[in-house]
């Protein structure tokens, strides 16, 4: 049978089952018309058919039980008619046995929400309780049964909700309301108040379809009496809506109070038969995403089946000692309350307990990853202090006191038999690469192998250049030909010399690009991995160039200023050192914002300083014009301000797009200053250093994160000379831009951070590649107290059970494994 087909058998025998009381479909049969047709019409169902059972149903709730009872016969025997089907009638009761295989197929008519009691008026707030754990049995297996295991929902829909993510039935119950309406104060019609957010319940007077308005609209308007007044409700361009009232009706409507022709109204309000269980209004009412050709009502109505029947049978993920100690509600009712909450509190208390979830098993799999690294031996180095002093005391410049600590803390890392496993933030230009280059000068020193990763040539040139001025010089650590830099770009015979001289172990430091992890380079002794920039790279490119050595030293470095509570969450599995001071005689970058109409003003200041020796980077955030934006495009614009604004400086272009040796080029010639212009993308964004460079000009400033804002302003102001930052947002509305205003008011990178932070989510600090952050729904990275509370308790767990092989740890080692399983589990 067609599964449009088998749907209606299944609907007309559950109405026969419940005596044609119109409610094997939530809210009447003909509520189910739509989704119908369109899967009818999929099955390549006869139009002629399509029409007859439409036509049927759609009155179907007017008629008495016997007439219900007829038609739907009648409808079923000329379905069997016109599609040749002789058998399957809808009105035999069914045997056990077809119950029992229903059931197992779960297409058994799943009861519905539990029914709300309309509250008393006034409303009082439920106290928040911890229930009971429930003791209804666990299914675990049939939760992960397709969506289309239940009524109402065929291929068609079940496509739909895969657009959402949906797959399961446990999916259902994770896919998470966006946002919920509060109906829950129930309001007597006497007292309303303009622009209030109210449920009211009265009988109806009166139904009337009319026309209205100069479009001649359709208008279905409904009067309700509650006994302290009468209330009108209008619904627009639905005629069909008149037929679901009746005079004398009880109804139930939520909505916000409005006004017309000096009356109160309420304009499509949600609506209800007060003797159907109260799911649209007169409640906390969930508000779904949804995606297209899906309706609200539809999805809220389906959940409210999954959640009602499936969330008290699934299986707690906690230990009961834990919610106990940690105040949590038990996983089904917050999964019931998250959806249909009963109250604010509850709803507070539900989220909170899906919240500390997705903290908690993040943090048990930071924590266990961190234990096993220190499980693991590595290579001792130690410094001797003459050396190390040394070294120190050849640096163009005295440490400052934030990178001594630093380097206190490396030293003994490398000096500790386990490896060292270390988050280094600092904020732009505090100095973290000096930091990583005593490391590998240390470990250089015994003979053996660094390797230094940075995201872009441009950057690893740059380190690169940094380590020869440092240890390649008469006198120092090393020779010209064991320091070798690999990039792409890199000539075949020049990449097989360095492969071959790290394999034999002749080449002491590697600095390169992706190149040192896509080449096929083996090391003869890799005991030290610098990561820098980290967040440029994914967990699965890190986790590469370490497997290149056995259990090297790992140093990761980010000028991306993390917030403590954050960093802990993320890298928890690394130990944190922070550079929070920048080298003296570094100036502020004060920073402004322009007007787009202004922007001669900020070239005027471009040419001044490029006539007094300086230079400048002009940032544009696309490289090409694109019809649907306004956004200059550096392509274009370069042209224009090399002939045009700056016809006698030498301006250069840099983006994505060129090939390696064109970048190259062109940041050479920058560097080098031969051209006083850059203009450029957010390709310089990272780490590059030309300290005689002192404005930064921002062309569609608004585009742009906070953090990246930041980045680019660190490119100026490296060197003796005072730096400007201008910005330009694309129009002057987005001047009044949250972001900009922050970048002008300071120059310091974790208050900017922390700010970013609270007005955008994390978002920013998780690459695309972190995928398993993404995994958090509810949680916010923000919530420092949960995550807090999340790692305390994630840390006493595993104390008592540190392979979580107790009984009771089964249903999280499981859902442990599930979320991090495929690699995800390297979180650095
Ligand atoms: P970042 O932390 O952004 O990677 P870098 O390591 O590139 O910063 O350092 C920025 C600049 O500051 C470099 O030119 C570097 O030589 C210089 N520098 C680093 N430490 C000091 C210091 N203690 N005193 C003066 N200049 C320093
Ligand atoms: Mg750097």
């Amino acid at each position: 049978m067609k599964p449009s087909l088998d749907k209606l058998q299944k609907f007309f025998r559950l109405e026969a089952e419940r005596e044609y009381d119109n409610r094997a479909v939530l809210g009447g049969l003909e509520n189910m018309l739509p989704s119908w047709q369109a899967e009818a019409r999929a099955d390549n169902l006869d139009e002629v058919l399509v029409n007859t059972v439409t036509t049927q149903l759609r009155d179907y709730a007017q008629l008495n039980g016997g007439q219900r009872s007829e038609a739907l016969k009648g409808l079923w025997l000329r379905i069997q008619h016109a599609t040749g089907m002789n058998e399957n009638g809808i009105g035999a009761p069914q045997t056990k046995a077809t119950r029992r295989k229903a059931k197992l197929q779960i297409k058994k008519p799943v009861p519905v929400l539990q029914r709300v009691k309309v509250k008393a008026h006034p409303y009082k707030p439920a106290k928040v309780r911890i229930p009971k754990r429930n003791k209804t049995k666990a299914e675990p297996a049939a939760l992960d049964a397709r969506v289309t295991s239940l009524n109402g929902v065929g291929p068609v829909n079940a496509a739909r909700l895969e657009k959402l993510g949906i797959q399961s039935l446990r999916d259902m119950l994770y896919h998470f309301p966006r946002r919920y309406d509060d109906y829950s104060h129930l309001a007597t019609i006497r007292h309303l108040e303009y622009g209030q957010e109210v449920t009211v319940i009265g009988k109806v007077k009166s139904v009337a379809n009319r026309s209205a308005g100069k479009g001649r609209k359709n208008l279905t308007e409904v009067i309700i009496d509650d006994d302290s007044a009468a209330l009108r409700a209008a619904w627009f361009n639905q005629p069909w809506m008149a037929k679901n009232f009746h005079e004398g009706d009880q109804l139930v409507l939520s909505g916000t109070v409005e006004q017309f022709q000096g009356r109160f109204t309420l304009n499509n309000p949600g609506w209800e038969l007060l003797d159907e269980e109260q799911l649209h209004t007169n409640r906390i009412v969930p508000v779904y995403p949804l995606t297209a050709q899906m309706g609200q009502r539809w999805l809220r109505v389906l959940m409210s089946k999954v959640v009602s029947y499936w969330a008290p049978r699934i299986p707690e993920l906690l230990p009961t000692g834990l919610i106990q100690s940690a105040q949590l509600l038990p996983l089904s009712e917050a999964l019931q309350q998250a959806h249909f909450p009963d109250s604010q509190e509850l709803l507070k208390a539900a989220r909170q307990r899906l919240a500390f979830d997705e903290l908690f098993l993040l943090q048990l799999a930071v924590l266990q990853q961190k234990k096993a690294w220190q499980g693991i031996a590595a290579r001792r180095f130690e410094a001797p202090s003459d050396w190390l002093q040394a070294q120190v005391a050849q640096l163009p410049f005295q440490l400052t006191k934030a990178q001594s600590n630093v380097l206190r803390d490396l030293i003994k890392d490398l000096a500790s038999g386990r490896p060292m496993n270390r988050l280094l933030q600092g904020d732009v230009g505090s100095g973290k690469t000096v930091m990583a280059a005593l490391c590998m000068a240390l470990v250089a020193r015994e003979g053996a192998q660094s390797a230094l990763m940075a995201p872009t040539s441009i950057l690893a040139e740059q380190h690169y250049a940094t380590l020869q001025e440092l240890w390649v010089r008469p006198g120092s650590a090393l020779h010209p030909e064991e320091l070798r830099l690999i990039v792409g770009a890199t000539p075949q015979e020049e990449k097989q010399a360095i492969r071959h001289g790290l394999q034999s172990g002749a080449i002491k430091i590697v600095v390169g690009t992706h190149a040192l992890i896509e080449d096929p380079i083996l090391f003869s002794e890799l005991e030290m991995v610098v990561i820098d920039e980290q967040h440029r790279f994914g967990v699965g490119q890190r986790a590469a160039l370490r497997a290149k050595g056995n259990s090297p030293h790992l140093l990761v470095m980010t000028a991306t200023p993390i917030p403590r509570s954050l960093a802990l969450t993320l890298y928890g599995d690394l130990n944190l050192s922070v550079i929070d001071e920048l080298p003296p005689g570094r100036q502020e970058v004060p920073t402004h914002i322009l007007l787009p109409h202004e922007r001669q003003r900020a070239y005027g200041l471009i040419r001044k300083e490029v006539e007094a020796g300086r230079q400048a980077f002009i940032i544009y955030p696309l490289i090409e014009e694109n019809e649907n934006n306004q956004v200059k495009a550096a392509v274009q614009e370069y042209k224009r301000l090399q002939t045009e604004i700056f016809p006698n400086m030498k301006v250069v272009l840099l983006h994505g797009r060129l090939s390696a040796e064109e970048k190259d080029e062109s940041m050479g010639r920058f560097r080098d200053g031969k051209a006083q212009i850059l203009v450029s993308t957010t390709v310089i964004e990272v780490g590059i250093d030309v300290p005689n460079a002192t404005v930064m000009l921002i062309e569609g400033a608004n585009r742009f994160g906070l953090a990246q804002l930041h980045q680019l302003r660190g490119r100026v102001g490296r060197g003796g000379e005072k730096s400007y930052c201008i910005l330009i947002p694309e129009h002057d509305e987005a001047a009044e831009n949250e972001r900009l205003k922050a970048l002008t008011e300071t120059n310091d990178g974790f208050l900017l951070a922390e700010r970013d932070l609270e007005q955008r989510g994390p978002g920013q600090f998780l690459g695309r590649q972190q995928s398993g952050f993404s995994d958090l729904r509810l949680a916010s990275l923000s919530d420092a107290r949960l995550i807090d509370k999340a790692r305390r308790h994630a840390e006493e767990l595993l104390a008592g059970d540190p392979d979580l092989s107790q009984p009771e740890h089964h249903a999280l080692a499981a859902a442990l494994q599930e979320t991090w399983s495929d690699g995800q589990g390297d979180l650095s």
